[in-house]
């Protein structure tokens, strides 16, 4: 007779496995069944471990919120500026968006990071973790810094961006794993309460994260156990 532990660890292994799949590739009942797990062991959660490379290894020049266009938050002239909260971020934290970098696979965080300083004026690289095709996780802006990746719905929300396309190409096993490994313990240890992509946060404003990531989200929110933010337009 498996243990509790050992069919906790077998039903976050079959979610995870959906989730990679796609539920659209099972059967009516076999979703059914991992919808059914998902509920049960709910209570007892497999977190996986997820290794993030920091700053400091891949080279991230400092934060420079005074020297950028988005400037230090001040709520009377500022209120977009760069934000430090002073809530704990299980309070402060409560949306997961998740976007596409819309470049080649091979772009690496310093890209990132140098076009979103130099080309767009932010303080720092606007998502707080990015993931390379081969499933490596790059930290970003500081958690604790309210985020610049999805307009008039940064506060309170942390942005998970994958390098790629996903207009023109598809995300790699990779991506999609490290995605699900870094969404289960953002959305666990934070007590996230939603998840969406950047089109659904931002209706009409962007195609991001790309068509064949988007459809996967509702899979991932079911992972997370958290309420799917779905804007159809
Ligand atoms: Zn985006």
């Amino acid at each position: 007779m498996p243990s509790r532990k050992a069919k906790a660890a077998e039903a976050a292994e079959r979610s995870r496995r959906a989730f990679l799949i796609g539920v659209a590739g099972l059967g009516a009942a076999g979703a059914g069944a991992i919808g059914l797990a998902s509920w049960l062991f709910q209570r007892e959660p497999r977190l996986p471990t997820v290794a993030i490379v920091t700053r400091e290894a891949w080279g991230a020049l400092p934060a420079n919120p005074a020297g950028s266009i988005e400037g230090l938050y001040d709520p009377a002239v500022n209120p977009e500026g760069y934000l430090v909260y002073d809530r704990p971020l299980t309070v402060a934290l409560k949306d997961l968006i998740v976007h596409h970098t819309a470049t080649s696979f091979d772009a690496t965080p310093v890209d990132v990071q140098r076009l979103h300083m130099q080309d767009r004026g932010y303080a720092d690289v606007g998502y707080h973790y990015l993931i390379g095709a081969d499933g490596t996780v790059y930290e970003g802006r500081a958690i604790e810094a309210r985020g610049a990746h999805t307009g008039g719905r940064n506060t309170g929300a942390i942005g998970v961006s994958l390098f790629g396309n996903f207009e023109l190409t598809e995300p790699t096993v990779a991506q999609l794993d490290s995605l699900w490994r870094l969404s289960t313990a953002l959305c666990h240890d934070y007590w996230i309460a939603r998840l969406g992509g950047h089109r659904d946060y931002q209706p009409g404003a962007t195609v991001c994260p790309g068509a064949t990531l988007w459809p996967r989200l509702p899979d991932l929110a079911g992972a997370c156990k958290v309420s799917l933010v779905r804007a159809d337009f």
